[in-house]
């Protein structure tokens, strides 16, 4: 496959989320944007993945498919010295670092 043909939706594999525009039979304005998905299979050959959405299986068109990031932005709260700002990090992150002291640290989220 020459590189121009590739499609970043290629790398998709079993177990990963993305992000699925999921069309509804006859009625466009109930298509679902920006669905989660989970893969089941990336059938790379036809340019289709094949995902639970839902409690159903379903396949989506790779041109229907947008990259998943985990990154969440949300307002935290140092527990060691309560300075809190916004913070941009990974989904799993436990601790992050204070830029108020400096100290990594457990933080609670808070509703901007
Ligand atoms: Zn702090």
């Amino acid at each position: 496959m020459s590189e121009l043909n590739k499609h970043w939706a290629d790398k998709l594999q079993s177990g990963d989320r993305c992000l699925a525009t999921i069309r509804h039979d006859y009625d466009g304005s109930k298509n679902i944007h920006r669905a989660i998905v989970i893969v089941i299979e990336n059938m790379r050959f036809v340019k289709e993945v094949f995902v639970w959405y839902n409690e159903k299986q379903i396949s989506i068109p790779y041109n229907e498919l947008t990259e998943f990031d985990p990154h969440e932005v949300s307002k935290v709260k140092c527990d060691l010295c309560s300075y809190s700002w916004i913070a941009v990090r990974p989904e799993e992150l436990k601790k992050l670092e204070c830029p108020n002291c400096g100290n990594l640290s457990h933080f609670e989220n808070q509703s901007i």
